[in-house]
């Protein structure tokens, strides 16, 4: 009898990575000017996979001091194994929250470093349901002027023909309905009434708010909703959707499956994202979720961690081309996909993996912190 010798996780290295934004950016309910990317490697050997989520720093230390001793030493084929038991790990330190970041950017290196032992693009090792995957541009800060926000809107429905597109709303905790309702008057005026036009108020709304200004929505033909309240209120989510014919849409703070479970019957459209969720294992587990309650999912932000996962989905809706994840990962990385037309192809390019490799020069230039586990692994 042979024993098969099975290819193991060796070590994983840490990176803190700041990327200050290109202007000021701010939706209904947050500002920032820097965005911090944690990439996790993870090594067998002399073959390395790369995953990452775009949270707080402190998910490094996390993932050092408590994740890490669950994926070093297991087989590199077992994925969910490892996500189990970094879930497990965080019982007492939290599951939900940094700790999910955490365990996500971990769980996305070790299915690109699968892969890639195994020498295929990460979309053919989880096998395809679909050969594109639809995407829409996102970003329509609140900061913009009506020259950058027109500038950005037509750079994706022009020049690079993608057929739906999301602005910000809710300005300043949904105090500012008038100049919502100009934007959103601009950005139709901008797109031409063939484009898809998506708002989220990033839970800046009241329910009674929100239902007043769906109906001002419709004037427009805005056909997607998201978080027109908190995510938390369930019951407002559920109101809005009754109240309205423009789909609304949330899931983007879900770290577990229960968490889905309990937000499906109050959306249209589901998100996940696999940064937060628990990685590339349970958003899949999400999406499966989520056609069981008859819903589409759409991935959140990330774009680039999304894309293969998203070609195994029958259920898929579409990935958000986010403007400040996007400038990110075409800076880091080579390998990043074009969405000339609207959709990626996954894949096509025949890299294993996710098919990203970090550029060296930019990677120094933005890193904060760095550290390894086991403290000597490379
Ligand atoms: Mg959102």
């Amino acid at each position: 009898m042979t024993v098969r010798s099975m290819p193991t996780v060796d070590g994983l290295r840490v990176w803190v990575l700041d990327f200050p934004t290109d202007v000021p950016e701010a939706d209904g309910t947050a500002t920032w000017t820097s965005t911090t990317m944690v990439l996790v490697r993870a090594r067998s050997g002399a073959s390395h996979g790369y995953g990452w989520t775009y949270g707080a720093a402190a998910c490094a230390g996390v993932i050092t001091d408590l994740l890490a001793e669950h994926a070093i030493g297991r087989s590199v084929f077992d994925v969910p194994a490892a996500n189990e038991a970094m879930h497990r790990a965080l019982r007492n330190a939290g599951r939900p929250g940094i700790g999910g970041y955490a365990l996500s950017a971990v769980d996305i290196a070790l299915w690109d470093l699968k892969s890639r032992l195994l020498g295929l693009p990460l979309a053919d090792l989880l096998g395809r349901a679909r050969d594109t995957v639809p995407v829409y541009g996102s970003g329509g800060f609140t900061t913009y002027t009506d020259q950058q926000a027109r500038e950005q809107l037509r750079g994706w429905t022009e020049q690079q023909a993608i057929p739906r597109v999301k602005i910000k709303i809710g300005e300043e905790w949904g105090t500012r309905e008038d100049r919502d309702l100009a934007r959103v008057e601009q950005a139709r005026a901008i797109i031409g009434p063939g484009v898809e036009l998506y708002v989220d108020a990033n839970g800046g709304y009241t329910a009674k708010q929100a239902i007043r200004l769906a109906r001002r929505f419709e004037e427009y033909g805005v056909r997607w909703f998201e978080e027109p309240v908190s995510s938390d209120d369930l019951a407002g989510l559920a109101r809005v959707r009754a109240a309205t014919g423009i789909e609304v849409a949330a899931g983007e703070y879900g770290f577990t499956l229960p968490y889905f479970a309990a937000m499906a019957p109050s959306v249209d459209c589901l998100q996940a994202d696999a940064t937060r969720c628990g990685g590339i294992t349970v958003w899949l587990r999400a999406a499966a979720l989520a056609q069981a309650h008859g819903l589409e999912l759409s991935g959140h932000c990330a774009p680039h961690v999304h894309a293969h996962a998203a070609a195994a989905l029958p259920n898929l809706r579409h990935l958000e081309w986010f403007h400040d994840h996007i400038r990110i990962e075409n800076l880091l990385f080579d390998g990043t996909l074009d969405p000339t037309g609207g959709a990626l192809h996954p894949g096509r390019s025949d890299a294993p993996g996710m098919g990203l490799t970090p550029r060296p020069d930019v990677l120094e230039r933005h890193t904060r912190t760095t550290a390894t586990a086991p403290a000597a692994s490379p």
